[in-house]
């Protein structure tokens, strides 16, 4: 007998309703939509898609919490427009706009400081203002960051809190300001717990049902006290840095494996090896010059990258290296050729070409951010000009044998799994704008496998991890693909998001 029965759903690329029967957090049966068994409970989803639920394969969990709790600035073109922005967070209701993901309470809470980041008052033609922000935040205080982090623009009620004494714009510069930024990121761990479960709260509203978590910190015991103070809504694989190495094999852990603790959530996740950096700060390491000169950084020497992923396979981690550029790419294929080793390369944004194939050949996972696609383009045509063709290959690296994973990096893109796969099956966003190379686009049907572990649909045996849709995620139009409405979500068999239809 089932737990509980989800009826008269239908499944993407089929026309008939039937019944998804859970037990014991399993799919213990499909049956026709007119076979129910009498006395369990049954919620009737009225011919809704059912698909696996989705994973974000790359999130920074706690980064992405804080920075759904602080106003983003960067859009803001003046003075006037940033204190708008403030304003209209302090007052709550428009934060709609923000969309799902974001959507948070209201962050007026006199007790704790609203901050703001990433403005950029060189570009503005009106200057910041202690009076312009004083009339603006209703005495809550205020502390807007700007986007190069040499100054801070506060209001009176934050000056008064922090013992500063700002000038009639309202600034403090350099010292001062990187010491009150620091102050503004020291917040107690009830604080930021609490927030991380709004943001998986919101994420599971999006038809999530779990995350890998690559904060940079000795993770585990994070969220073991998340899950021991009731966080129940997502599955956490959580990534171990070289650093924790050591300390993770002497506490006799391994990828993949259950943490005690964890209520059945909490895996550990795999070992996160960074060697180069950025795009945008043009320290993604490179085969070719950058146009300002330069190629980037390898920031582990190719000795230390395969002791690293040695170690690894001793221990049963799976390396997880974070790649870039395309010299970046091949000297992590080098390492996992030499060690003997499968694992996964984070971002793979810029791949030479002969080196696609070998993503196939060595059985690695593609861990890769569409959304990245889109904000860099301009970057990566000013960079990689002429090359970008091999620019965030995923058709090539889904042809070449490359096992792809979707994710954002949260916070660097919303934690949206269907912002990712509208990125990655359009090329471009629901702007004006054309798309950016839409030969490396992948269909639907791919994006959901890629953000499903290879599941792409639901199978009798396996966890019920399943998110319910409004629409038929293969045939509604692009832009309600990429808002795509979400009905419900069941992580194990426990609802984690109940929307309209429960
Ligand atoms: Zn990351």
């Amino acid at each position: 007998m089932p737990d509980i029965v989800l009826a008269s759903v239908r499944f993407p690329g089929g026309t008939a309703c039937a019944n998804i029967q859970v037990r014991d957090g399993l799919v213990a049966g499909i049956t026709a939509a007119d076979e129910l068994p009498r006395g369990v409970r049954v919620v009737d989803f009225d011919g809704r898609y059912a698909i696996p639920g989705l994973w974000d394969e790359h999130v920074h969990m706690t980064q992405w919490a804080l920075a759904a709790n602080r106003v983003d600035l960067s859009l803001a073109e003046s003075a006037r427009c940033a204190v708008e922005l403030v304003r209209s967070r302090i007052s709550g209701p428009s934060l709609a706009h923000a969309g799902p993901a974001l959507a948070g309470p209201a962050l007026a809470d006199p007790a704790r400081t609203l901050v703001g980041v990433g403005f950029r008052d060189a570009v503005w033609d009106d200057v910041p203002g202690l009076e312009l922000l004083d009339a603006a935040t209703r005495g809550v205080p205020t502390a807007l960051i700007s986007h190069d982090l040499h100054c801070v623009w506060l209001n009176s009620a934050a000056a008064e809190r922090y013992g500063m004494r700002p000038g009639a714009d309202g600034l403090l510069r350099e010292d001062a300001a990187f010491a009150l930024t620091r102050e503004l990121g020291r917040l107690p761990d009830d604080v930021v717990d609490g927030w991380v479960r709004t943001a998986a709260g919101a994420a599971a509203a999006r038809g999530i049902v779990g995350v890998v978590d690559f904060e940079m910190t000795w993770n585990r015991d994070v969220w073991l006290r998340r899950i021991a103070a009731g966080f129940d809504s997502l599955r956490v694989d959580a990534g171990v840095y070289p650093e924790d190495l050591e300390r993770a094999t002497a506490a006799g852990v391994r990828t993949g494996q259950l943490l005690d603790g964890g209520a059945g959530l909490l895996s550990v996740g795999p070992l996160k090896v960074l060697i180069d950096g950025s795009l945008n700060t043009r320290t993604a390491y490179c085969v070719d010059p950058y146009p300002h000169g330069g190629r980037g950084i390898l920031t582990v020497s190719e000795a230390e990258l395969l002791a690293l992923l040695l170690r690894a396979r001793e221990s049963g981690f799976v390396p997880a290296v974070h790649a870039i550029g395309d010299a970046a790419n091949q000297v992590a294929l080098d390492a996992f050729a030499a060690a003997g080793v499968r694992g996964r390369i984070e971002h793979a944004q810029f791949v030479r070409s002969e080196d696609l194939v070998r993503f196939g050949e060595l059985g690695l996972m593609a861990s890769v951010q569409p959304v990245h696609a889109l904000d860099d383009r301009d970057a990566a045509d000013a960079n990689w000009s002429g090359s970008t063709g091999r620019a965030f290959p995923l058709r090539s690296l889904l042809e070449a044998g490359a096992l792809l994973a979707l994710g954002s990096d949260a916070p660097v893109a919303p934690l949206d799994p269907w912002l990712a796969m509208s990125a990655a099956t359009t090329r471009y966003r629901q702007d004006r704008r054309g798309p950016w190379h839409p030969e490396q686009a992948i269909t639907r049907q791919e994006a959901l496998f890629a953000s499903t572990r290879g599941r792409g649909r639901i199978r009798v045996g396996e966890a019920a991890d399943i998110a319910v849709l409004d629409g038929n995620p293969l045939e509604v139009p692009d832009s309600v693909f990429a808002e795509m409405p979400v009905a419900t979500t069941l992580v194990a068999g426990r609802f984690t998001y109940r929307g309209s239809a429960v």
